[in-house]
């Protein structure tokens, strides 16, 4: 049985992520309450593959073979970005709502469809996505600005 933490907060303590690096740029969420779990494998069935993370409004669940890597030796700098991507997918939820969130992304990803765009492109063009990525994205910098090797 694969276990990860039971929070994102404790992933991000796990994983070296100091919370003063990310909270500034999600002012709604507490990582203590997001739930984290490991997903059904039915439910990955539903996803695109190569998808690590979903989250929904009530936990973030992540891909088994995502999962196995909390158990690795050293500190995983990838997973606590990936982490910390999700956690502004759940900002976002608490800014917008379920129901504008889920307009917005399917929206954006249809739209990008419409203009001929394949699976991937339209993904990531997705508004929503764009953001959790350049919140990761700075977070990853102010990491290794802080430790640097
Ligand atoms: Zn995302």
């Amino acid at each position: 049985m694969i276990q990860v933490p039971p929070t994102v907060g404790t992933a991000l303590d796990y994983l070296g992520v100091e919370r003063a690096l990310v909270l500034d740029l999600m002012p709604r969420v507490d990582p203590d309450r997001v739930r984290l779990r490991v997903a059904p494998v039915w439910f990955t069935w539903l996803w695109a593959r190569g998808i690590a993370a979903v989250t929904t409004p009530w936990a973030v669940y992540v891909h088994p073979n995502t999962a196995k890597r909390f158990g690795g030796a050293d500190r995983d700098l990838g997973l606590g970005i990936l982490m910390v991507h999700e956690l502004m997918h759940v900002e976002q939820l608490a800014r917008l709502g379920v129901l504008a969130h889920s307009i917005q992304y399917l929206t954006d990803y249809i739209r990008g469809r419409a203009k001929r765009l394949g699976h991937w492109e339209a993904y990531r063009q997705i508004r929503l996505e764009v953001e959790a990525r350049a919140a990761a994205s700075l977070v990853r910098s102010r990491i290794e600005r802080a430790q640097p090797q």
